[in-house]
């Protein structure tokens, strides 16, 4: 069954597809099986960029609303936005990056369009008449898979789970999608700005393919700078754990797993984390976990598919040494 599936734009700091849309883009063409199934949603002032982005990789067809007010407008209005684009483009499944917003966004729209909803999803596939999809659950430990009986679903994906589409330029086809008559509170400014929070002069976090992250074995937090240099070395983005961020040895824009972000890396290297539960549902979805700890029976190793058992004030400096002489770098 050839299933009509609507990507929702979200724009990077720069006004361009983030690269989590950009993913929805990739599961969208593989779902649908081509460009030909795939439209896109774009609004506010970067509407017309977002669409561009979107020609690019193959989706030419793109329900734009080129309403400013929507940058700042609270994510209420922004979905009555998508239920209009919805109605014309009459998709069978949504879909959106697993960001902050893209989670929000899910089950508002779900709600509005009648439909299932789910975050975090890692696959999704026709099932008989219906779609399948699968995700983490447990911090982890067991994997879900849910079908939906008809296929009408908002889902959000798990960020990295999805390859990035291939540049496949097309002319762009948009279809302007007028606001809808709006109470004025779901279109007051809800922020007055968004801000990048940065972990340091790496790589972002959230977008980063290795991430390096320090515990409370560092003991003190004139020691982090071990874990930074690491990430330097690797070209990796810093994170922590809460211990580290509830100590104030780095700002909470550090903090990896429930309460702070998930990150699905390439490569995760956790100096000194013990491996809490709060910690694993963070990380647990990296490509490859490396961890070092001192402890052997530590319960990051038990998800660790590469375990260094030995003192981090030794191991961390020499590695670091070691990459920077592979690497080439002073
Ligand atoms: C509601 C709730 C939400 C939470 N959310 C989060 C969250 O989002 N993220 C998060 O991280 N935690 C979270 N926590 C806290 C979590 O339960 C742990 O307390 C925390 O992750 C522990 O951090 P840690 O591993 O750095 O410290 P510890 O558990 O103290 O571990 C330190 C580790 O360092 C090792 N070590 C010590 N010295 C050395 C050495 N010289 N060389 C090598 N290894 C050494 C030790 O063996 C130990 O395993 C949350 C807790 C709650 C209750």
């Amino acid at each position: 069954m050839s299933r009509r599936i609507l990507v929702i734009g979200e724009p990077s700091a720069g006004g361009h597809l983030s690269g989590a849309s950009l993913e929805a883009v990739g599961a969208a063409l593989r779902l649908g099986g081509g460009a030909a199934s795939v439209a896109g949603f774009a609004a506010g002032s970067t509407a017309a960029a977002l669409a561009a982005d979107f020609a690019r990789v193959g989706v030419a067809e793109v329900y734009l609303t080129e309403e400013p007010r929507l940058d700042s407008a609270p994510l209420a209005g922004f979905v009555r936005a998508v239920a209009t684009a919805i109605a014309e483009s009459k998709p069978d499944v949504v879909l959106v990056g697993g960001t902050t917003f893209g989670r929000d966004f899910t089950g508002r729209c779900a709600a509005l369009w009648n439909a299932a909803a789910a975050t975090g999803v890692t696959e999704v596939t026709e099932s008989d008449g219906g779609l399948r999809f699968r995700r983490p659950v447990f911090g982890g430990r067991a994997t879900e898979t849910r079908e939906v009986e008809g296929g009408r679903a908002v889902l959000a994906l798990r960020p990295h789970a999805f390859p990035l589409p291939a540049e496949a330029p097309v002319a762009s086809k948009p279809h302007p999608i007028p606001l809808p008559e709006l109470p004025p509170v779901l279109l007051a400014p809800h922020r007055a700005g968004v801000e990048a929070v940065t972990t340091g002069s790496g790589p972002a976090l959230g977008d980063a393919s290795i991430v390096v992250s320090g515990g409370r074995g560092l003991r003190a937090p004139e020691h982090f700078h071990l874990v930074e240099e690491l990430a330097a070395s690797l070209g990796a983005a810093v994170g922590a754990s809460r211990a580290v961020t509830d100590a104030g040895w780095r700002p909470t824009s550090f903090q990896v797993g429930q309460t702070g972000r998930a990150v699905s890396p390439q490569l995760y290297v956790a100096v000194g984390i013990s491996g809490a539960i709060q910690h694993i549902v963070g990380m647990i979805s990296s490509r490859v976990i490396v961890a070092i700890n001192s402890d052997a029976s530590a319960p990051i190793f038990k998800v660790a598919d590469y375990g260094l058992v030995g003192d981090l004030f030794q191991i961390v400096p020499a590695l670091t040494s070691e990459v920077k002489r592979v690497r080439g770098i002073a």
